[in-house]
């Protein structure tokens, strides 16, 4: 059986010479459980890749997820941005159905001139669209995952990304912590911090494995500035309340590393973790 907390890097491991899409074997070997591929900067796979990533994730017990492009915007004000962003997610989808990805991450947008409720509501109305193209090419395999982000001037603090899943069918949560983090100048401060994010999840949504990020984060008033390795141990958020309360709580969770160091940080977070069992 899967532990109840698993962790592996987004994207390739460091020091992982091959392809992207064949790295599920040196993923397991190095003993982690899960692989987020990248597409943020394009969705560039094929089928053939895709299938390939697919067989070797069964065989190799790795959980794949999807982090789709990070132009996508589904709050934009011009209906062209708009239409490109739902394509992209189409696209997004039908990649992850070949890749057997489990969740399809994505930053939902940005405000721009809108005040945030006006964003959601463009949001909504986009993936309405979605739904509709999505049937069109008869894809019907996918959770897309919205993630919490980043940055005050985009889309996506927790109540929006809850909101998002308790609306709409296949729509699942991607808690990045350093986002909810360093968008709160600094907001988790003690381990309630933590209880407080996951009881909103609880009284909210039915999540069987919540898909989660981690990684040390700097911040500005705007929000996130850059990743740290977790050996910079000055900046937050705290990694041990995290997963102290993953085992209090009893969820099941798949932990994205996004440092600097990847994999390499994936497996000291495993380590800290099984310590914690
Ligand atoms: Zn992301």
């Amino acid at each position: 059986m899967k532990p109840k907390v698993i962790f592996g890097p987004a994207g390739r491991p460091i020091d992982y010479k091959g392809t992207a899409y064949k790295a599920c074997g040196y993923i397991a070997d190095e003993g982690l459980m899960a692989y987020e591929y990248q597409a943020g900067r394009g969705l560039r796979i094929g089928e053939k890749s895709a299938s390939i990533l697919k067989e070797d994730s069964i065989a190799e017990d790795i959980t794949v997820s999807l982090h789709a492009p990070y132009y996508i915007n589904l709050s934009a004000v011009e209906e062209k941005k708009l239409a490109l962003s739902v394509e992209t997610l189409v696209k997004a989808a039908q990649a992850g159905e070949w890749m057997g990805a489990y969740k399809i991450v994505f930053h939902p947008g940005y405000y721009s001139k809108n005040d945030p409720s006006e964003a959601l509501t463009i949001a909504k109305g986009g993936i309405n669209t979605l739904f509709e193209r999505l049937d069109e090419e008869g894809i019907s395999e996918y959770t897309f995952a919205p993630e919490t982000t980043g940055k005050r001037s985009q889309l996506g603090n927790i109540d929006e990304i809850i909101d998002m899943c308790s609306n709409f069918d296949n729509f699942e949560p991607t808690i990045d912590f350093a986002h909810i983090h360093a968008r709160g100048r600094g907001y988790i401060q003690k381990k309630e911090d933590y209880n407080c994010i996951f009881s909103k999840l609880e009284n909210n949504l039915d999540i069987d494995r919540l898909h989660c990020h981690f990684t040390y984060i700097e911040y500005t008033k705007a929000g996130e500035r850059r990743h740290h390795t977790l050996e910079e141990s000055d900046y937050g958020p705290n990694l041990k309340w995290l997963l102290e309360s993953f085992v209090e709580n009893d969820w099941k969770a798949t932990i994205i590393c996004e440092s600097p160091l990847l994999d390499k940080d994936a497996l000291e977070m495993k380590e800290l973790y099984e310590t914690l069992l």
